[in-house]
């Protein structure tokens, strides 16, 4: 390992320990908690590939503790005027051909349902996301239609980041993505992930409101009865994280990891499009 590696590593390694530390001092409230999943055992590297044994061994713990439900479920949950039970949903970004060959299999063998947001340029194009990510074929979107536990939502055409967008192009975005998707798949588009999870504009929120019933963002923070269903908080998980830190996530812990990842992400982020 080289010695950048070996730093960023113990640099990881501190933040996740100082934020189990703030969670000691104030407790995640008990919620649904959102997971943010990217590529499983897809070969691309970095924190956003998880290896398949870890996947299944996460898979297995959230079948057999608590429940994980579908995002429908959760927004009616959400909303309702019933005390929320603590629970999980997932949620796949981007649109790799891994969600097809080893996501599904795992996710259907143990009946755990999961929303896939796709952004549809890279399907329809057949280009590479981000690292190298090989994209998944419409036919393989279908397969994961058909499989029975997928809700597949937006997640723009383009990947494009809406906070910095002209309205016209925010529209564009958004309205080519639930065309592609509507006319592939024969599925209605209601629900819409912001690309790298960058908070929108004032325009952007409006315009995703206007189009679908729920948005995710990422925050590490479980969501509560009354949470705006267009500001939903997802935890990602990383390659990184053993199963203490997977564990801790799953119930909405090491909010403060996300908090300074995110100061990070809009100093990285500030002259990108996409
Ligand atoms: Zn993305």
């Amino acid at each position: 390992m080289s010695g950048s590696a070996t730093l960023k590593r113990v640099v990881r390694e501190g933040v996740k320990h100082a934020s189990k530390l703030a969670d000691k001092l104030s407790p995640p409230p008990t919620g649904l908690t959102f997971l943010i999943y990217h590529r499983v055992g897809h070969g691309a590297g970095g924190q956003m590939d998880i290896s398949p044994p870890t996947f299944t061994a996460q898979m297995d713990y959230l079948a057999n503790n608590g429940r994980v439900i579908s995002l429908d479920t959760a927004l009616k949950e959400l909303a309702g005027g019933e005390a929320l039970v603590p629970g999980h949903v997932l949620t796949f970004d981007d649109g790799t051909d891994d969600w097809a060959e080893i996501v599904a299999p795992v996710l259907v063998d143990r009946q755990l349902p999961a929303t896939f947001y796709v952004a549809t340029e890279f399907i329809d194009q057949q280009q590479p996301f981000a690292h190298g990510g090989r994209p998944i074929s419409w036919s393989g979107l279908r397969e994961l239609r058909d499989s029975g536990i997928a809700t597949i939502g937006s997640h723009t055409h383009r990947h494009l980041l809406l906070d910095r967008l002209p309205p016209a192009e925010i529209a564009e975005e958004l309205d080519t993505s639930i065309d592609r998707l509507s006319a592939e798949l024969q599925i209605s588009v209601d629900h819409f992930c912001y690309p790298k999870a960058v908070p929108p504009s004032v325009v952007a929120d409006r315009a995703v409101r206007s189009r679908f019933s729920s948005a995710t963002l990422a925050g590490t923070r479980t969501n509560q009865l009354g949470s705006d269903p267009f500001s939903l908080s997802r935890s990602p998980i990383q390659a990184a994280d053993q199963f203490k830190w997977f564990h801790l996530k799953a119930h909405g812990g090491l909010g403060l990891e996300d908090r300074s990842r995110q100061r990070l992400n809009q100093f990285r982020y500030r002259n990108e499009r996409a």
